[in-house]
């Protein structure tokens, strides 16, 4: 029996490198290993989400970046959130025996108190329930995360252990599988983001990447092409680590005596990039053609996910007194 593991992404749009390279890539890797549920979160959009209108479409363009990245529906069950409806259930029961202490001091929760001061709803101090009724819902033995999310699950692991006690060992504790998420940065040295547009996404085109890598920030120092570089503080050089490991030595030794200049060393990167995501882009570009089959993938991975669910719903009510 294969351990099963649970992973969601939220919706926000389509994906960019350092989505692909700080978890799509680790989705697909533990595809044989476990057995795994990944999920496109769009319930937990809404803590945060302005325009509803685009919150179908948002799903959409990630399931197919996620599809198109390498994830085998026959091998993992791929599915949005809201279709398994369960998960709503769940989080009520679990909401019961969650003190708001614990949720309060969730350090997550008062960074998005401050980033929209104007709508602190209830679903946000709530989300750590819904992460946990995620998780739990499918009996998720193990979690890929980072250091930085260990508290999270932790938090999942305390409502887990106050349940079992209360009631009955129904759930398993899931452990962190602890997993190298590498923080990429955006084109100009900062952090990525969708409202500055310093990143790359999977789906442009091979020109459009190449453009934007033209554009990246470099050694700031470096005025001259005969001027040495200094590749650990280069973002071009960070990338070249994921695309381009085989010449990535070479290219620090060449950026520190100068003997290659930045357009050629992001000519370089680009070439790499382009090379390794273009089986991707084609695959996106097919799946567009194809509404139908997104569907079809997407109401057959609700079915299978669906039934572990209804399976887990019913025990958990049984032991709760509500059936
Ligand atoms: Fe960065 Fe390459 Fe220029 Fe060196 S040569 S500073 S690694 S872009």
């Amino acid at each position: 029996m294969k351990k099963r593991i649970f992973s969601g992404m939220r919706p926000t749009g389509r994906l960019h490198i350092g989505n692909y390279l700080g978890a799509l890539q680790n989705w697909v890797n533990m595809q044989d290993e476990f057995d795994c549920v990944y999920c496109v979160v769009d319930i937990h959009a809404l803590t945060s989400l302005e325009d509803n209108s685009q919150l179908n479409r948002l799903t959409r363009e990630m399931v197919m970046d996620i599809m198109a990245g390498g994830i085998d529906p026959q091998k993992s069950i791929l599915f949005v959130q809201s279709h398994v409806p369960e998960v709503a259930e769940l989080n009520t029961y679990l909401s019961m025996i969650t003190p708001l202490s614990w949720l309060l001091r969730v350090p997550t929760f008062k960074e998005k108190v401050k980033l929209q001061p104007h709508n602190v709803n209830y679903g946000l101090v709530g989300y750590p329930v819904l992460m946990a009724a995620d998780i739990l819902l499918y009996k998720a033995e193990a979690v890929p995360v980072g250091q930085d999310q260990l508290p999270h699950l932790e938090l999942t692991r305390e409502i887990v252990r106050r349940f079992n006690t209360r009631f009955s060992p129904v759930f398993p504790e899931p452990e962190g599988r602890l997993t190298d998420f590498p923080i990429v940065q955006g084109l100009d040295g900062e952090k990525m983001s969708k409202q500055t547009g310093n990143l790359i996404e999977l789906a442009i085109t091979a020109q459009e990447t190449t453009k934007k890598i033209m554009g990246a920030v470099t050694d700031p120092s470096r005025k001259f092409r005969s001027d040495p570089g200094n590749p650990d503080i280069c973002n071009v050089y960070r990338l070249h680590g994921y695309f381009n490991s085989e010449e990535v030595n070479e290219i620090a030794g060449n950026c520190r005596n100068a003997t290659i200049g930045c357009v050629d060393c992001k000519k370089r990167l680009a070439e790499k990039m382009n090379q390794e995501l273009e089986p991707i882009r084609e695959r996106r570009r097919e799946l567009e053609q194809q509404p139908e089959l997104v569907n079809q993938v997407l109401s057959e991975g609700a079915e299978k996910a669906g039934m572990i669910a209804r399976k887990t719903m019913d025990e958990v009510r049984r032991v709760m007194g509500l059936a």
